[in-house]
């Protein structure tokens, strides 16, 4: 999957959502959620990160150029290569 074009920005989420990065919950109203919406080579999308897995974002893009089969997998990949034990902080 290439992601052309997208914007993030912080969001108070109003119902449930799933980060599409580690694939928690994100409960309703959590602080430090952030939304990404944009285009890809499947067309419009919108999805959610955890506050968690927010600050590493803009690392993973670059990490995989952009360009990803799977974002849970190669996000899971690239923060066990790239911040090992961030699982338990
Ligand atoms: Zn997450």
């Amino acid at each position: 999957m290439t992601v052309y074009d997208f914007e993030r920005k912080p969001v108070k989420t109003r119902k449930k959502h799933w980060c599409v990065y580690c694939g928690d919950v994100i409960p309703a109203g959590a602080d430090g959620a952030e939304c990404e919406s944009g285009f890809d080579e499947d067309g419009p999308f919108r999805r959610y990160a955890c506050a968690r897995c927010a600050p590493y974002l803009n690392e993973f893009w670059r990490w995989c150029d952009y360009c990803c089969e799977n974002i849970t997998d190669w996000f899971y990949g690239f923060m066990n290569e790239c911040h090992p034990g961030w699982r338990r902080e």
